[in-house]
């Protein structure tokens, strides 16, 4: 089938194959981003764009699954392992406080000192603390390790958590879900199975996931990256069916950056930012990897396109995020011209991405300014700007 007649399809709000899909991958950027446009204007608020203010707090930089990719983990001996206390990290939950945020992304690596009462210990604390604060807190990939630390289920260890105060899990550790691409670039990292386990069994038990993403430039074809879509489509089609208390709450996509690998020390980035433990060393890196962070024009394009296609693609999943801090407002409005509906990294304003702005000579600050033009690149693309909280519920701004 041609092109044209699958944006013919998409248009009418069929739903898409998988090679259909794959066949989007040659339409005209300006078609695709129209088709993806209509479909976010069906499947969400017409009329507004979300953002959400908070913080991301990394608790522990030491890892034992080493990612091909990832700079920001160390051995558990390194010089440079790092956990925080609970006393830095209230610390930094007082600081997101400070500026008026309502949720927080607490991840690190996959830590073997951390017992899993730790993790407890923190989440009783922080409800305690800070109850205003939506928490999200580990990956499928750090639930994996916890299975394997301590011999208990998923499904024993997630009840335990949420009960502890776990209010979503983010979907992190997907990059692309494909058995080669993960043997090629992290073959240690959780398996496509397990974290597809992990994601329903969050999703069963009433924990939402406040995000499930896609990262592309790992060397993987159009095939694997429309398989990775279609397994996060299925698994909200079983949610639904079956319903399950939670969903899928929003998709993401952002670019590997390979050039910034661990073989290229002190400049390493996800998705175009770097993986710091705390400010002082996002200060410290943010001068190599300067150049590492400029997106050139055809990582901008390429992006656009992924985010038009997820959104036709994935037609169960209501919200879709276009990434500002990263790939700039000029794309960001782009994308919610195109698909998007989420300005997404909004409350990723602490140590990851504050090394995205320390880099470009901003230092990291949620004020009023910032907000402003959050607020404006929603206006300049045609929508109204709405303030979320943490399972997309509207709050005043
Ligand atoms: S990406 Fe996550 S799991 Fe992989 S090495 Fe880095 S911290 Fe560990």
């Amino acid at each position: 089938m041609s092109y044209a007649k699958v944006l013919e399809r998409a248009c009418t709000g069929e739903r898409l194959s998988s090679s259909e899909i794959v066949r989007l991958y040659d339409a005209p950027l300006n078609e695709l981003q129209s088709a993806a446009h209509q479909a976010r204007l069906r499947r969400a608020d017409p009329q507004a764009v979300y953002y959400l203010v908070g913080g991301v707090i990394d608790y522990t930089n030491v890892c034992t699954v080493a990612c091909g990719f990832c700079y920001f983990y160390r051995p558990k001996n390194h010089p440079e392992a790092k956990t925080l206390s609970f006393d830095e990290i209230r610390q930094q939950m007082e600081e997101i406080r400070a500026y008026g945020g309502t949720y927080v992304l607490i991840q690190g690596g996959v830590n073997p000192n951390l017992p899993f009462s730790w993790y407890t210990d923190l989440l009783r604390l922080l409800k305690r603390e800070f109850p205003e604060i939506h928490v999200a807190m580990l990956s499928p990939e750090e639930i994996y390790g916890l299975e394997q630390l301590t011999g208990r289920s998923a499904e024993a260890l997630l009840a335990e958590l949420r009960n502890s105060g776990l209010d979503s899990l983010p979907g992190a550790s997907a990059e692309i879900l494909s058995t080669r691409v993960r043997k090629l670039v992290s073959p240690n990292r959780v398996s496509v199975t397990d974290w597809v386990r992990i994601v329903e069994t969050s999703l069963k038990l009433g924990i939402p996931s406040s995000w499930v993403s896609m990262v592309f430039g790992l060397g993987e074809t159009r095939e694997e990256k429309v398989q990775h879509l279609l397994i996060l489509r299925e698994i909200q089609d079983r949610a639904l069916e079956k319903g399950y208390p939670a969903k899928l709450s929003a998709f993401k996509v952002w670019p590997m950056r390979l050039a910034t690998t661990r073989t290229a020390p002190r400049v390493a980035t996800v998705g175009g930012a770097v993986y710091p433990i705390n400010l002082d060393q996002a200060r410290e890196v943010a001068e190599p990897v300067k150049n590492a962070l400029i997106q050139p024009e055809e990582v901008r394009l390429h992006y656009l396109r992924e985010v038009a296609i997820a959104r036709l693609a994935l037609d169960n999943i209501p919200n879709h995020g276009a990434l500002w801090l990263t790939m700039g407002f000029e794309t960001a409005a782009k994308a919610l011209r195109g698909g998007a509906n989420d300005m997404q990294e909004t409350g990723a304003i602490n140590a990851v991405n504050a090394a995205v702005l320390a880099a470009k000579g901003e230092l990291p600050k949620v004020d009023e300014n910032l907000l402003a033009q959050i607020n404006q690149c929603i206006r300049n693309a045609g929508f109204s700007p709405v303030r979320r909280d943490g399972l997309y519920n509207q709050r005043s701004a």
